[in-house]
């Protein structure tokens, strides 16, 4: 039954966001309900248990980011931040704090639902036995045998490489921040290091992308972090 009407919460003071999110995800079969502050986000996250939550950062009452982490005391629960351009930092703070994805203010509809849909694709996937193969283009990276091929070659990754890819893949659809990276792959102490993930990502991209120069699964979101994205 929740599957059939899966419900999201959108916390956006603006009206005129509020509705048109609304239309957008009712259109694609959710039950829509809506917050304008923190306070009333939280309440009804905890009252309507929904499945998505579409939060702005400046809310009347408070900063969407200690929503986000209060939610996530508590709630696993899909979030997608809504972030003006100008907010680089405010991204990072809300992807760090446990948001899951962010669209940049002004954004249309097919942008939102795809958003929405990749995801949902990954919570599922979470949800699942943890498929041993993961693919994106013609790459397949086999966890169990720890082979990654391309288009049926198989390709030598380095261990750093390998544990990035992983990352990655575990978390396919979301922007992850360099800090979050860093400290996955490298470890906690090189968290400053944002040249070591360039270099690796470069090199990731070298073997795995058809075109290195124009990335088109290995994804740069600029000043925050990386993103996997296995069906462009
Ligand atoms: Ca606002």
């Amino acid at each position: 039954m929740a599957e059939l009407h899966p419900i999201a919460l959108i916390v956006e003071d603006e009206r005129q966001i509020r509705h048109f999110v609304r239309a957008a995800l009712e259109g694609e079969g959710w039950q829509v309900f809506e917050a304008d502050t923190v306070k009333q986000g939280l309440v009804e996250a905890g009252t309507r248990r929904p499945d998505l939550v579409i939060a702005d950062l400046g809310l009347p009452d408070g900063d969407g980011v200690d929503m986000i982490r209060a939610l996530r005391a508590w709630s696993s629960v899909t979030v997608i931040v809504l972030s003006a351009r100008s907010d680089e930092t405010e991204k990072v703070r809300a992807l760090d704090a446990g948001a899951d994805d962010f669209i940049t203010k002004p954004f249309g509809v097919a942008e939102l639902l795809a958003r929405v849909r990749a995801n949902r694709r990954r919570q599922h996937a979470g949800k699942g036995d943890g498929a041993a193969v993961f693919r994106f283009g013609t790459v397949e990276v086999d966890f169990a045998a720890r082979i990654v091929r391309k288009a049926g070659l198989e390709i030598h990754l380095t261990p750093i490489e390998y544990r990035l890819l992983g990352v990655l893949a575990a978390n396919a659809g979301r922007v992850l921040t360099h800090q979050y990276l860093l400290r996955e792959v490298w470890g906690p102490s090189h968290s400053e290091s944002t040249h070591y993930l360039r270099v690796y990502m470069g090199q990731l991209r070298q073997k795995l992308e058809d075109d290195p120069a124009q990335p088109v699964h290995i994804l740069t979101e600029t000043a925050v972090g990386y993103r996997l994205v296995a069906e462009p």
